[in-house]
């Protein structure tokens, strides 16, 4: 089996203790790459002077290579073209899109830079696996730098449709890099079909069968491989963590009502504005549910450099605030709203305690939390998920309440149904979605992309 090589913008190095220090898709990773020997490359996490080397941290079957990004290369690359063009123009936000010439060269450089250093340690039959939006150049700049290897990208978030893609100005750029890739692979398959729409229609790619492309004089494989989550560890820590004090605690605290959940990262992309518009809306027009339910919305602050990162943390305290003081008693707030972060444990718990989970991004790749409400309920007496229908998770959880979140009056109806679901539907639906998550368990996504990463016929392009 040849040696695997991870690239991703920031490499999760497990802790000292030993446990890793990130989420599920760090740890699946690791696991990977523990099986089969390999290496994990990217950035530090530190800001100082570009290396000359990567730094390198083995622990047991894995090196960790990492390395420092300037000042100058952390406000471009990361803040600048990674952060404020493509995460909006790939989540179809077009009106929140800032392009830059100087951000796309510090983008360029950086990938630049990543190749320089990762090349050193690249061996004949490594298996290289990028993932995500920082990273779109890499393997061309890898190519440029003599590596023949099989090379595979990875696209955590949505990839758009058309039109709006060709809004990037260097879109012609961006979408032939990844064509020095032998797979790349989506989250759902409307990403892979946006995405082949594009090498078809504006890179000049010959298709020979739905996900197999000729393009540039080569082979190019695309696939669909939905990030899951370890579904049973998740249900064995939810019903752990429902004896702790901690969720006895919270327990305690909502004195016999109902707990609507939300828990995103601080992000625009999230549709949280409208989330809580839709519980306002649920307060006004199904009173008879106030005083009687919580909603607690975990949101801890991300990518705080970026300004609109901070209109939005504003607006949604102010949101907060409005309904607070709108329809609050002095025995009862409708909205907790949190901006600090809570680990798997407490998360778990804290699913389970909660009757319907809302998930309600304007967009997003996958969403993860959707997954782990599932998996975290009671199979006796399990919770309700609302989910937005622009999640890539919407389509492996067909038990769920799809909704579409810029319909507030619908989303509101949505929360009522939730909430006075029967047990048995409850059950029913509930049934459904964890079968779904049996089939995207997260072990499972790494080893299907690496196999047919594999398997790619690097001579064949033609074969369909
Ligand atoms: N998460 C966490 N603590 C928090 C909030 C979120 O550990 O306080 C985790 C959550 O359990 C999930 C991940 O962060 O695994 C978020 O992934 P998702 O795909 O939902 O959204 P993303 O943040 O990647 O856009």
């Amino acid at each position: 089996m040849s040696r695997l090589i991870v690239v991703s913008n920031r490499v999760a190095v497990p802790s000292r203790k030993g446990g890793a220090t990130a989420g599920g898709l760090a740890v699946a990773l690791n696991d990977v790459l523990a099986h089969r020997g390999g290496l994990w490359f990217g950035w530090s996490g530190r800001i100082g002077e570009r290396q000359q080397t990567a730094s390198l941290v083995p622990q047991g079957n894995v090196t960790y290579a990492v390395c420092d990004l300037s000042q100058d290369d952390h406000q471009e690359y990361y803040n600048g073209f990674a952060n404020r063009a493509l995460w909006p123009l790939l989540h179809y936000r077009l009106d929140l899109t800032e392009f830059a010439r100087k951000d796309l060269a510090g983008y360029r450089s950086v990938n630049s830079y990543f190749a320089d250093l990762l090349v050193e340690h690249v061996a004949p039959d490594d298996l290289i696996w990028i993932h995500d939006y920082h990273l779109i150049p890499l393997a061309e700049a890898l190519r440029e730098r003599g590596v023949n290897n099989r090379i595979g990208y990875f696209q955590h978030i949505p990839w758009p449709s058309l039109d709006i893609f060709l809004a990037l100005p260097n879109h012609a750029e961006i979408g032939r890099a990844l064509t020095a890739c032998d797979l790349v692979g989506f989250q759902t398959r409307k990403d892979a079909d946006n995405f082949g729409s594009y090498l078809v229609e504006e890179a000049g790619a010959f298709a020979s069968g739905k996900r197999l492309f000729a393009v540039g004089g080569r082979a190019l494989r695309t696939g669909v491989y939905p990030v899951g989550i370890d579904r049973l560890g998740f249900a064995r820590t939810a019903a752990r963590a429902a004896r702790s004090r901690f969720i006895q605690e919270v327990g305690e605290s909502l004195g016999g009502r109902t707990m609507m959940i939300g828990v995103d990262r601080l992000d625009y992309s999230k549709g949280l504005t409208q989330r809580l518009d839709a519980f306002e809306r649920m307060l006004q027009t199904a009173p008879d549910w106030r005083t009687h339910v919580t909603f607690l919305q975990i949101t801890p602050k991300s990518r705080a450099d970026i300004p609109e990162y901070a209109a939005m943390q504003r607006a949604l305290g102010e949101a907060a605030g409005r309904i607070n003081g709108q329809y609050g008693e002095v025995s009862w707030t409708p909205i907790r709203y949190i901006n600090r972060s809570y680990n798997r444990n407490e998360l778990a718990g804290l699913y389970r305690l909660a009757r319907v989970g809302v998930v309600t991004p304007l967009r997003d790749g996958m969403n993860l939390v959707a997954k782990e409400y599932v998996a975290s309920q009671d199979p006796d007496d399990p919770g309700v998920l609302v989910i937005s229908r622009f999640a890539g998770a919407a389509s492996v959880l067909d038990g769920a309440l799809i909704v579409n979140p810029y319909d507030i009056d619908g989303t509101a109806a949505a929360y009522v149904k939730a909430l006075m679901m029967p047990l048995e539907e409850r059950r029913a639906r509930w049934r459904r979605m964890w079968q779904g998550l049996a089939n995207t368990d997260i072990g499972g996504w790494a080893d299907r992309f690496l196999s047919d990463l594999e398997e790619v016929d690097r001579d064949r392009p033609y074969r369909g």
